[in-house]
């Protein structure tokens, strides 16, 4: 049987590694298995080895002809994988000149996702958590800016709709239930 693809994204700092992390071990512990991909490290990685950047959170301000050479590198190299692959990304990345695609029409014809999850949550959550991740070079941003990424994500991913037949799913990260969050990830993934 062929495998699902599913793409999950969410703004920086919204806690999607955290909720895939936990979900992916309840799937294993059920007996299914999927191939987690990071798209920012396949992206780094290339990024890295051709010396653009020394920190994954300094991709998104590169200029944007390199940030899509990157993207479709990354994008071709994903859809290479088969089996139930789950591929932690953005729906569209905030860059000094607006904001990118993060699937645009070449990657997702690649990678031809049937599922895309939005991971959201509170936008004083997300400040919040932001401010506290002393491991990553979170944007400093303020709460209208965030509400405006988080709207812009629903946008697009419309438009992902469109283009591939996936079907959106929307899983909220509020903060003290990762619990029930990763449980609603499970259910979408089995
Ligand atoms: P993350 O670890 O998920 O925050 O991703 C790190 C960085 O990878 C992001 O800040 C972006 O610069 C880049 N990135 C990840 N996914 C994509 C994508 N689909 N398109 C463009 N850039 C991406
Ligand atoms: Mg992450």
């Amino acid at each position: 049987m062929m495998g699902k693809k599913v793409i999950i994204t969410g703004v920086p700092g919204v806690g999607k590694t955290t909720v895939v992390n936990k979900a992916l071990k309840t799937l294993k512990e059920m007996g299914v298995e999927y191939t987690s991909i990071n798209f920012g490290s396949f992206m780094f990685d290339v990024a890295r080895s051709d010396d653009i950047v020394q920190d994954r959170d300094q991709m998104r301000t590169l200029d944007r002809g390199v940030q899509k050479r990157l993207q479709q590198r990354a994008g071709q190299a994903i859809a290479q994988v088969t089996g139930n692959v789950l591929i932690d990304t953005h729906a569209s990345v905030k860059t000094p000149k607006g904001y990118l695609a993060g699937l645009p029409e070449w990657v997702l014809r690649e990678i031809m996702p049937d599922i895309i999850v939005l991971v959201e949550t509170d936008n004083d959550q997300i400040l919040m958590r932001r401010l506290t991740d002393e491991t990553r070079s979170r944007d400093k941003e303020g709460y209208n800016s965030i509400a405006e990424h988080q709207q812009f994500n629903r946008s697009i991913a419309a438009a992902y709709a469109m283009m591939t037949g996936c079907t959106i799913r929307i899983v909220t990260n509020p903060d003290f239930l990762l619990e029930r969050s990763s449980a609603e990830l499970v259910e979408v993934l089995r």
